[in-house]
């Protein structure tokens, strides 16, 4: 059985700051899901270029953008957007960063849903609800959900800050409600494109390199032998696997789970 997805991405956020956080949500979440505390994200660990590796499942150097600045692929990579609409899968993505309109390729996406990101706390909390609302309203196979305010803060006061913790409480405050908010059918995943240290990431350090994927299946499935070196390449093909299409053939990545 096969299962629609929801990603939700909480920029910056780092696995030791789910529990300091303090959301009440956070346990009984991570314990009916596959939650691996000790993945890795890419070099340069910043926000395109990881994200870019998460959707397309290669490293940066395959797909090209080492920046946060978008430039044309060389040798194109079909994404997760793209591979869900050469299967007839609907998609959608509510963000409030803007570099992330070029993750797909202009006729990709069903649905796209963009906040300017002027005050990413209060954008976060809209995007959630806009999010809920479209997926009872359309009920779209696969939705990403990005979530900025978090990043913004730890740029600010620091990684790991109380500023930081409370950003990472309001984030799952929003998954929360995500989670309550919708149909039980979806699976949803819960990740970050990278972490973070002293006021910045980008560097190859452990604190920068290390991100949370915890999936909440909604189908029966297991880890997969992968899961103990897992890397955000594999987010791709780990929801094609819960979603039942194949992944791409270019990409390097491997599923988390497995029926
Ligand atoms: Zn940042």
């Amino acid at each position: 059985m096969n299962s629609k997805v929801v990603l939700v991405l909480v920029d910056g956020m780092v696995p030791e700051s789910l529990e300091a956080c303090g959301h009440g949500f956070v346990p009984g979440f991570l314990e009916k899901s596959i939650s691996i505390m000790n993945a890795r994200t890419v070099m340069p660990s910043s926000t395109l270029p990881c994200h870019m590796s998460l959707f397309h499942s290669v490293l940066p150097q395959r797909h090209g953008i080492l920046t946060n600045t978008y430039v044309p692929q060389v040798r194109p990579i079909a994404g997760l957007f793209e591979l869900l609409k050469k299967c007839g899968r609907t998609t959608a993505t509510f963000y409030n960063w803007e570099q992330l309109r070029d993750l797909s390729r202009p006729g990709s996406l069903s649905y796209s849903h963009y906040i300017s990101q002027y005050d990413y706390e209060n954008t976060d909390s809209r995007l959630t609800d806009s999010a809920i609302d479209y997926i009872n309203e359309k009920s779209p196979d696969f939705v990403f959900i990005y979530l900025g305010n978090t990043d913004e803060i730890g740029h600010k006061y620091g990684w790991m800050s109380k500023e930081y913790l409370d950003a990472v409480n309001i984030a799952w405050s929003c998954i929360e409600r995500i989670y309550n908010g919708i149909s039980g059918e979806y699976t949803i995943i819960v990740t970050a494109d990278h972490g973070g240290h002293d006021y910045t990431h980008g560097t190859e350090l452990d604190s920068d390199m290390t991100i949370p994927i915890i999936i909440r299946s909604s189908v029966p499935c297991r880890a997969s032998d992968r899961a103990k070196d897992a890397s955000i390449i594999d987010i791709a093909p780990t929801i094609a696997e819960i979603m039942g299409v194949e992944p791409d053939s270019d990409w390097k990545g491997e599923s988390l789970v497995c029926r």
